[in-house]
């Protein structure tokens, strides 16, 4: 009989927001399921108050925030680490 391995990962995201391009609609922060992002209180030039990653530990890399964001400020990165 073979001998079948399993190996098991959790994904991790990693966040990168351009704050020059967020509009602040907080579409994003709605499409998260892990309540990732928060408005930061910083305004951009624009003057809008842009969106951050207040919890990046929790970031499963889904990219549901990146697919939802009208303008495309949000790019998202995958990391698969031992469960
Ligand atoms: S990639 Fe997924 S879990 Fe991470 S912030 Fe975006 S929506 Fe939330
Ligand atoms: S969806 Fe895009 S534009 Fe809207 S708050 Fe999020 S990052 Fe900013």
């Amino acid at each position: 009989m073979t001998k079948r391995w399993m190996e098991v990962f959790m994904a991790k995201g990693l966040l990168i927001i351009d704050k020059e391009r967020c509009k602040g609609c907080g579409l994003c922060i709605a499409a998260c399921p892990h309540q990732v992002l928060a408005f930061s209180g910083e305004l951009n030039r624009s003057g809008y108050n842009v969106v951050h990653a207040e919890r990046p530990e929790a970031c499963v890399g889904c990219a549901f925030c990146a697919l939802t964001c009208p303008d495309v400020a949000i790019e998202v990165y995958r990391a698969r680490v031992p469960a």
